[in-house]
């Protein structure tokens, strides 16, 4: 019997696991994907808003500010990254000057640094903002972060105290009795006494599975263009259009990896289907226009898309089930989740998680051994580790400068990598100007060998992108 299951390894899910993970419970996580953070979690756009722009009596604005505030100390202890890039919200005229002065005014009150700047100040620090623009809120404190690798880490620090991390496995259904629940995957069952339903996109199903859903979501999908590290100088701070009905609208955002977001829009879609569309694709390109010139689009290598579910009620939806009170819904995890996700997860364990079990700490701790990353040593500190192991001197991914051992080191971590984009993901190779053109095939034989399987056999993500055959192989 288990006193936890999380439905979901999003950015959600991994917060929740690594703060239970402290207490003495008994917690398996199910995803069915074969990866963390392989949903919503892994494309958005990386920013954590200071908390300047939710609703005032929302959740979202009081997880979204105490989130912000977690961010720094978290991301030191995981040893992730965290980027205070600053933000400028723009404005063209007198009717958008009114919503900088309203969003002042919000982010005042809630203890938010905010000022003003001229459009000469602007340009001095952002000259590819958009000549038509007058006048700009700068929100210091905006920052980002790699989300996939702040989950990641999350979850490896999960397991190595005692989270059972069940990966490919689909909650299909769940019964519910007098004092615990069965919940069916499609790799078995298990028994619990409390359910976190964490599932992003599916937490409506998975209500549905057990009773009548008191949310709906609706999928809105917002699509991007990646630039390459030649641009990094195109913008330092992200930049925002003022705030509209359809949300923050289309930004500039620079990674913490010095690449470049462009996107994203936001339209309403029928599935989860994350493919990009000529539409879409128009739409940012339209709409950046309005923030930004000189985009240098031919350092485009990538476009990507994510889908936001998002809740009829405009806001978080983090209650227990209105029919079983060891249910507990954290559903409707829209922008800005990834921002909150400490807070939502802080907030859900002392309101939701504390009355039903008792919360008894562990008396240690084990802290994760962040991995090592070739690239941010020292020319003495390279060589050290080449001494001791030439296959970190071995490069595979010649544009990220990945060395054979650290994609080894991510195949063999606490939440291991087990494929292409899994070590994608935790190492970036392939994540360079190239885009895995040199090194894919690379990474794959070395993890066929690491797991022991045929080459024919390895995914390049889900089940049915295995490289073995042509067709499969187009599935990706
Ligand atoms: C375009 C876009 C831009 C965004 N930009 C930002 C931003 O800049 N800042 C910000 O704060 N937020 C942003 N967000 C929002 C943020 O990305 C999300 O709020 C956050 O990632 C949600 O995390 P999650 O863990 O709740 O959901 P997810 O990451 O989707 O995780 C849910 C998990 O549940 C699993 N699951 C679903 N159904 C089942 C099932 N039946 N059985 C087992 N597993 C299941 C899925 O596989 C998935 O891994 C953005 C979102 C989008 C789409």
């Amino acid at each position: 019997m288990q006193d936890i299951v999380i439905i979901g390894a999003g950015i959600t899910g991994c917060f929740l696991a690594h703060d239970l993970s402290k207490y003495q419970l008994k917690i398996t996580v199910f995803d069915k994907e074969n990866d963390v953070a392989n949903a919503t979690t892994m494309a958005n756009s990386a920013i954590i808003h200071a908390g300047h722009d939710p609703k005032e009596g929302t959740l979202k604005a009081v997880l979204n500010q105490r989130g912000a505030r977690m961010y720094p100390q978290i991301c030191h202890d995981l040893q992730v990254e965290y980027q205070i890039c600053g933000a400028y919200v723009v404005a063209h005229d007198e009717d958008e000057i009114q919503i900088l002065k309203d969003l002042k005014k919000r982010a005042d009150e809630r203890g938010i640094d905010a000022r003003f700047v001229s459009s000469k100040e602007l340009l001095a620090q952002e000259p590819n903002v958009a000549d038509e623009i007058i006048q700009a809120l700068e929100i210091p404190q905006t920052a980002v972060v790699n989300p996939w690798q702040c989950a990641t880490a999350l979850m490896e620090e999960a397991v190595l105290n005692g989270v059972h991390l069940k990966l490919g496995s689909e909650v299909i259904g769940i019964d519910a009795f007098d004092d615990y629940f069965i919940v069916h995957t499609d790799q078995g069952e298990i028994m619990t006494k409390v359910i976190i339903n964490a599932a992003g996109c599916g937490c409506e199903k998975i209500a549905a599975m057990i009773e009548d859903p008191s949310f709906h979501i609706t999928y809105k999908k917002g699509e991007y263009f990646v630039l390459s590290k030649l641009a990094k100088d195109f913008v330092h701070h992200v930049i925002y259009p003022v705030p509209s009905k359809l949300g923050k609208g289309v930004l500039a955002v620079p990674t913490t990896h010095g690449n470049i977001l462009l996107g994203p829009n936001n339209t309403v879609c029928e599935s989860e289907d994350v493919s990009t569309t000529q539409n879409g694709m128009d739409t940012v390109r339209e709409r950046l226009a309005y923030i930004v010139k000189n985009v240098p689009y031919g350092e485009i290598i990538r476009s990507y898309s994510g889908i936001r579910p998002s809740g009829n009620q405009g806001d978080f939806y983090i209650q227990p089930s209105q029919t079983y009170d060891r249910l507990l819904h954290v559903a409707c995890i829209d922008s800005p989740g990834l921002a909150s996700a400490p807070a939502i997860s802080e907030y859900v364990i002392q309101k939701m998680v504390q009355p039903l079990l008792p919360l008894q700490p562990k008396m240690s701790y084990v802290r994760r051994k962040a991995p090592i990353v070739m690239e941010h040593l020292s020319v003495e500190e390279k060589n050290r580790f080449i001494r001791q192991n030439p296959a970190y001197g071995q490069i595979i991914c010649k544009c990220e400068n990945i060395s054979y051992q650290e994609i080894v080191d991510a195949i063999h971590g606490p939440c291991g990598a087990k494929t292409i984009k899994a070590v994608k993901k935790r190492v970036r190779a392939g994540m360079g100007k190239c885009q895995g053109g040199i090194c894919e095939s690379a990474v794959a034989k070395i993890l066929a060998k690491e797991l022991q399987i045929p080459l024919a056999d390895v995914l390049y993500d889900a089940p049915g992108s295995e490289l073995g055959t042509e067709a499969k192989r187009c599935k990706r």
